[in-house]
C-alpha cells in the first residue's frame, strides 16, 4: 500500500502516528489493521512472523473516538445471576441511578462530539420505565442504541416498543443450550422467559445477539449453542470469558475453565469463525487476537470478525455494531458508564476517571490519566509488555489488575509465553 494510498484510507490526524518504514510495512501484500484508540497500522506479516512490529509509540493528542459507550441505565435487576458484575443488585431501579434528565443530558453531551454504539445495560435496563424513551432519545440524536437484556422481562408488547424506539440489536444473555445450565446460573424458569424474550423479538425483526459467559460448566454446550443460534437465525453470537469481579469473584475457582481449556475453546470459536455463518465475537478474552494470527498463519486468512474495519467487503447485516480491532480496548475504543454517572476503562475495571455529573464526558474521554495509559500498550509489564502480539491484544486489563493489583501487569489466563520470555522472573517481578 502506498503512502498516498494511506492517506486517503486514514483520517488525516492519524497520518502522524504511523509506522516509521511504511515502504516495508505496507506494501500491496500486506493486510493491515487499523486500531482505532490510537495510532497503529500493522503488518500481519511482521505478525505472523512473530516479530515486534515497528509501531509509532506516539500518543495521539486527540484520542481517537470511543466506538462503544455501556450505560449501565439502573443497578436494578430481577434476578440474581451466579456471575453477576454486580455485588449489591437491587429488585428495583435504585434512587442513585441517573435521572431521565440527567441521563438525557449526558446522551445530549455525547452525541455531540462524538457517534459510538451506545449499549444500554444493567442490571437489566428494562426494570427502568423510560428506558425505551432514553433510547428513542438517543436515537434522534444520531447514536446506534443496543440493548443488553436478560430477555426475560420481554413481552410481545415490549419487544414492540423497542422495535419502535430504534434499538437497533438487542443481546440476550444465554449461558447453556437447556434450563438444567442456563438456570444454574440465572434462576429457575429463565431460559425459558430468555427464549420467549427472543422469539418475540425476532417477530418483531429485531436483530439479535445471544451473549453467553463460558464457564467449566457449560463449556461443553457450546457447540450446540452455536448451532441453536444459527438454527433461531439470531445475527450475532458473542462470547465472553469470565472475569473475576463482583459475584464472579466467588465463582472464579470453582468456575474458571482452566487456561488451557480457555485456549481451547478460542481455537474452536476461530474455526466456527472462518466459516463465516454468523458473526460472532469472542468478548473480554483478547488473547483470541493472538490466537486468530497464529492460526491464520497456518490455514491463511483472516475470519471476518478481523477485517471488521473495512466497511466495503462487508460480511454480515449489521457490520457497524461487529466492529472490533483489537483485544482490550477498555479505554481505548470503550468504556463503561456506571448508574451513578462514574465512567470506567469498562466494566469490569474498577478506575474511575471521574463523574459525567461533574465532568463532559468529552473532557474526561479525552484527558483521562488512566486512559492514557491503557492506551498505551508500550507500558504494559510482565509477558504482555514482552509480547509481540501486545498491539492486537493487549491481555485483559481487568484480570491483571485482580489477579496482581495492576492494571498494567499481564494477563493471567493467556498461555503464551513470547519467544526468551522468562517467566520466572516475571513472577519474581510480580
Ligand atoms: S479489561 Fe478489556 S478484556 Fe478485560 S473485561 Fe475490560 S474490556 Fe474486557
Ligand atoms: S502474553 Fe499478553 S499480550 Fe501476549 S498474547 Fe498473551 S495476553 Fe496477549
Amino acid at each position: 500500500m502506498s503512502n498516498a494510498a494511506l492517506g486517503q484510507k486514514h483520517p488525516a490526524k492519524w497520518r502522524s502516528y504511523f509506522v516509521t518504514e511504511p515502504n516495508q510495512l505496507f506494501d500491496s501484500s500486506d493486510e493491515t489493521v487499523a486500531v482505532e484508540g490510537h495510532f497503529i497500522l500493522l503488518s500481519f506479516k511482521m505478525m505472523a512472523h512473530n516479530a515486534v512490529p515497528e509501531v509509532s509509540p506516539l500518543l495521539s493528542p486527540s484520542p481517537a473516538p470511543p466506538r462503544l459507550i455501556f450505560w449501565e441505565t439502573t443497578a436494578g435487576c430481577n434476578l440474581r445471576c451466579v456471575h453477576c458484575r454486580r455485588l449489591d443488585v437491587l429488585d428495583q431501579v435504585s434512587d442513585t441511578d441517573l435521572s431521565t434528565d440527567a441521563a438525557q443530558a449526558m446522551i445530549a453531551d455525547i452525541a455531540q462530539n462524538f457517534k459510538p454504539i451506545l449499549v444500554l445495560s444493567g442490571g437489566e435496563p428494562l426494570v427502568r420505565p423510560d428506558i425505551l424513551e432514553l433510547a428513542s432519545f438517543a436515537r434522534d440524536r444520531g447514536l446506534r442504541v443496543a440493548l443488553a437484556t436478560n430477555g426475560t422481562l420481554v413481552t410481545a408488547e415490549k419487544a414492540k416498543g423497542i422495535r419502535e424506539a430504534g434499538v437497533a440489536r438487542v443481546s440476550i444473555s444465554l449461558d447453556g443450550v437447556c434450563a438444567a445450565t442456563h438456570d444454574r446460573f440465572r434462576g429457575a424458569g429463565n431460559f425459558d422467559r430468555a427464549l420467549a424474550g427472543f422469539d418475540h423479538l425476532k417477530r418483531e425483526g429485531v436483530s439479535l445477539q445471544i451473549n453467553m459467559t463460558v464457564t467449566r460448566f457449560n463449556a461443553e454446550e457450546l457447540p450446540q449453542l452455536y448451532e441453536m443460534v444459527l438454527a433461531r437465525g439470531a445475527s450475532a453470537l458473542h462470547l465472553f470469558m469470565l472475569v473475576p469481579v463482583g459475584c464472579g469473584v466467588q465463582i472464579a475457582e470453582t468456575d474458571m475453565l482452566p487456561s488451557e481449556e480457555y485456549e481451547k475453546w478460542l481455537n474452536w470459536f476461530y474455526e466456527r469463525d472462518i466459516e463465516r455463518k454468523i458473526e460472532l465475537k469472542a468478548t473480554c478474552a483478547p488473547h483470541y487476537f493472538r490466537i486468530v494470527r497464529q492460526r491464520s498463519k497456518e490455514i491463511g486468512g483472516l475470519p471476518p470478525s478481523h477485517h471488521r474495519q473495512e466497511a466495503k467487503g462487508a460480511t454480515h447485516p449489521n457490520q457497524s455494531l461487529h466492529q472490533t480491532t483489537k483485544g482490550c480496548l477498555a479505554g481505548q475504543g470503550v468504556c463503561f458508564v456506571s448508574h451513578t454517572g462514574e465512567v470506567f476503562p469498562c466494566g469490569y475495571l474498577p478506575l474511575s476517571v471521574g463523574n459525567i455529573r461533574a465532568t463532559p464526558f468529552k473532557t474526561l474521554w479525552d484527558t483521562s490519566p488512566v486512559f492514557e495509559k491503557l492506551r498505551n500498550p508500550d507500558k504494559l509489564e510482565g509477558k504482555c509488555g514482552a509480547c509481540s502480539f501486545k498491539y492486537v491484544c493487549g491481555g485483559c486489563r481487568a484480570r491483571a489488575y485482580y489477579a496482581h493489583g495492576d492494571e498494567q501487569a499481564e494477563e493471567p489466563h493467556c498461555i503464551y509465553v513470547p519467544p526468551g520470555f522468562n517467566v520466572s522472573s516475571s513472577c519474581d517481578a510480580l
